[in-house]
């Protein structure tokens, strides 16, 4: 099946009766269940930009097999114009959500495309495995397949000395093999996406500090989310069934999360690309360049987002009439600087794009890297932003029903301002509090601080890939200038 619509995204979904669970109740058809449905809308509304017959060039490619238009974020790209390309294409995904849905199927579809270029890698002490990643990778490709990905391993203890600890009994791990393949235990956090996805990766790298070399802990797979002994276990859902007037973002853009647990569930070996091999594990990202090419998917969401939290700002300050102040000008000058930061730093990443050993054009590192970890600080910066600029008209928003309602003149006499009436500032601030102040703007900007895992780890995988060299040897260079001006 090449690219698909929404509606047969939909259709997959119906057609997989997975195990999931939302506020102590077992979700039989997340398509229809009211927590859960909107995002089903939002990301069947993605596929359907791909039949867009004035965005059909950017949002598909002709596949390598059959000559048939697949989503374009599955390319490899081999030149700078298709790697411009693949990131229009992400950017129109991503505005089409506000930047609100950081987990739409193209984060896991460039990490896969990348893994199937470098798939020998995955090969070098066990050929089966490159075999299992070419023939996935063009199997998520063809069916245009949704994927969630569950990374990190919840921890009983927190030991300051060794992060991350893996511990029997919660972390991951594989429990034995068999004929048919092998049989994991344990949970992960945080699914994204998972009870509206097809089908789920597992891969850590995590294991960073890890000691050993061969270890149960380090493993790389992908499973449909209907497998069995596969649980998926939801947070409170934040559409709370309100109209879009009242609940803008929420009632449409809720991609849930979800913890997993796997009990004794079974990976059948095609669907297992790496075993026990922690090395292989923790050089994964940048070996095969994952993790550029993940994060350039990031730089494309925070682009989006930025832009959108500016274009909020600017209407809200005009619509209450404080824009000409010298303190929203200097709030808003911030605003525009995060947000050309983030254009710029895509820009530099697909301008000094390189060639990599598996022949894909690859986003350079540090542009990319810097936006994921710029995202994480000024976030919830341009969110304090968003507050003090807002201030109490945050909380001057009565419900769509409240304009139908007996105080109807009063709220349109006394909410209007100079230039906007009652119920274009009511709607515009009802849109700020979904970004700004309900659980689904607070849980963006958590996303935001965490998605890309922890500050430290963040910090140390820019450490790993920085020249630090070219810094160093200019303060040598100074410090050996005796004698000279
Ligand atoms: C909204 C949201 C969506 C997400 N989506 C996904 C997703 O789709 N897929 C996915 O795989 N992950 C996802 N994540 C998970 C994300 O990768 C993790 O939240 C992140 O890596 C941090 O891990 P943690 O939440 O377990 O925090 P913790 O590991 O509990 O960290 C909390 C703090 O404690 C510190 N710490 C942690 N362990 C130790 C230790 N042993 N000793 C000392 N200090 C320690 C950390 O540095 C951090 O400051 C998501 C997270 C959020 C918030």
């Amino acid at each position: 099946m090449p690219a698909r619509t929404g509606q047969q995204y939909i259709d997959g979904l119906r057609a997989q009766e997975r195990e999931v669970w939302l506020g102590g109740e077992r979700v039989r058809d997340v398509t229809k269940h009211k927590g859960l449905a909107g995002g089903v809308r939002a990301i069947a509304q993605l596929y359907d930009m791909q039949h867009d017959p004035e965005l059909r060039d950017v949002m598909t490619f002709a596949s390598p097999a059959t000559g048939e238009p697949v989503g374009r974020s599955f390319d490899m790209p081999a030149t700078k114009e298709a790697l411009e390309t693949r990131s229009k294409m992400m950017l129109n995904w991503a505005r089409a959500t506000c930047g609100m849905m950081g987990r739409s199927p193209d984060f896991m579809n460039v990490t896969f495309a990348a893994w199937g270029a470098a798939a020998d890698f995955f090969g070098e002490k066990r050929p089966e495995f490159a075999d299992n990643m070419r023939r996935y990778v063009e199997y998520i490709r063809e069916h245009d397949v949704t994927l969630t990905h569950a990374l990190i391993n919840l921890q009983r203890s927190r030991n300051p000395t060794g992060m991350f600890n893996l511990e029997e009994g919660t972390a991951l791990e594989v429990k034995r093999e068999t004929d048919a393949g092998i049989i994991v235990r344990g949970a992960r956090i945080l699914a994204t996406l998972g009870p509206l996805s097809d089908e789920i990766a597992v891969y850590s790298p995590r294991l960073a500090r890890h000691s050993e070399e061969h270890s149960p802990f380090a493993v790389n797979f992908s499973i449909p989310c209907s497998t069995k002994g596969l649980k998926f276990l939801c947070r409170d859902s934040f559409d709370l069934g309100r109209s879009h007037f009242d609940h803008p973002l929420g009632s449409r853009f809720e991609e849930m999360d979800c913890i997993v647990f796997f009990d004794d569930v079974l990976v059948p070996w095609e669907r297992v690309f790496l075993l026990y091999d922690v090395e292989r594990l923790n050089t994964t990202p940048h070996v095969t360049h994952s993790t550029a090419h993940s994060a350039h998917q990031g730089a494309a969401k925070n682009l989006a987002k930025c832009e959108f939290v500016l274009g909020l700002a600017l209407l809200m300050t005009q619509t209450l009439g404080n824009a000409h102040l010298p303190h929203t000008e200097e709030r808003i000058g911030e605003l525009m600087l995060y947000t050309e930061l983030m254009r710029s730093c895509m820009r530099a990443a697909e301008a000094d794009a390189a060639t990599d050993r598996w022949g894909v054009m690859c986003p350079a590192i540090l542009p990319v890297e810097s936006t994921r970890n710029l995202m994480m600080n000024c976030y919830p910066r341009m969110i304090e932003i968003l507050q003090l600029l807002g201030s109490s008209s945050f909380l001057l928003t009565p419900s769509e029903k409240d304009f139908e309602g007996p105080l109807q003149p009063d709220i349109e006499q006394y909410l209007a301002t100079d230039n906007t009436e009652a119920r274009e500032r009511v709607k515009l601030f009802r849109l700020a509090w979904d970004v700004a102040g309900n659980a689904f703007g607070s849980r963006q900007v958590l996303y935001e601080r965490f998605f890309a895992s922890d500050p430290l780890t963040r910090a140390r995988a820019m450490a790993a890939v920085y020249p630090k060299g070219e810094v160093i040897e200019r303060v040598r260079e100074f410090l050996g200038r005796d004698g000279e001006p």
